[in-house]
Formats: C-alpha cells, structure tokens, sequence
C-alpha cells in the first residue's frame, strides 16, 4: 500500500513546508543566525524519515511514495471513524432545537477529546525492510 507524502489540492501548505517537520508536518520553530534551517523536529522524525527513504530505494519508490503497513493504515481508519462518530455526536448535541439546560457539554467535549486524541499522536511509520 503507497501512501503519498504530498496530496496534491493542499498547495497552500506548500508555503509554509519550510518550517514543518518533514516526517511529523509538526510546525518548526528556527533558530535566529546564521546555519541550515531544521528541518525535522526531534531526532525520532529524522531517523523514520531516514529509514522510510531507505525503504523507498530498496522498493523503487518515487520520492513522494510511503509503504505502511495495512495494520497500521486500518489502526488510523478505525481513529478517523471513531472521530467522525463523535464529531456527529456533538453536532447532533448542538442541535439549536435541543433546550441548552439539558445539554451536556462536559460529555460531549469528553467524548470528542477521547476520539480526537489517539489522531493526534504521530503514529505513521515506514513498514519493516523485509530483508532485514
Ligand atoms: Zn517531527
């Protein structure tokens, strides 16, 4: 399974790809001075960087090419989903009909943090070299 690094139709974020982590898009802060501008965050985004571009010459990938493995790439649909659920949930709890005394929105913003969380940890990482 390919995954592209870049999808096409966000051409806006382009701009600002100089100061976002090549692995995690995590926004950068630059050091003042003179010296390269960072380009990944911490040293774990600059190692899985490295060995997803191994991966990618040993498969022939093209530079915008990423395999994951399917356990992965169904751990982050499930999360979408479960996202998805709750983000209808308190649509559906927002509903101006609905008398504002007895809504709950403690419940609602809970229900929303627990599904949007897991999202918010980077867990994509470049499949395991078979060779290896
Ligand atoms: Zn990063």
């Amino acid at each position: 399974m390919t995954k592209s690094l870049d999808p096409s139709g966000i051409s806006s974020l382009t701009t600002v790809d100089a100061t976002r982590c090549q692995w995690c898009r995590s926004p950068i802060a630059q050091r003042s001075g003179a010296g390269r501008p960072r380009r990944f965050c911490c040293q774990s985004c600059r190692q899985w960087d490295w060995v997803a571009r191994q991966r990618a010459t040993e498969l022939a990938l093209s530079e915008d090419e990423l395999v994951i493995a399917r356990k992965e790439l169904d751990a982050l649909r499930d999360q979408v989903y479960v996202l998805r659920c709750a983000i209808a949930d308190v649509e559906a709890d927002l509903d101006p009909s609905v008398d504002p005394t007895t809504r709950d929105f403690k419940a609602a913003l809970k229900w929303l943090l627990q599904a949007a969380k897991p999202l918010a940890q980077d867990q994509l990482h470049p499949s395991p070299s078979r060779a290896a």
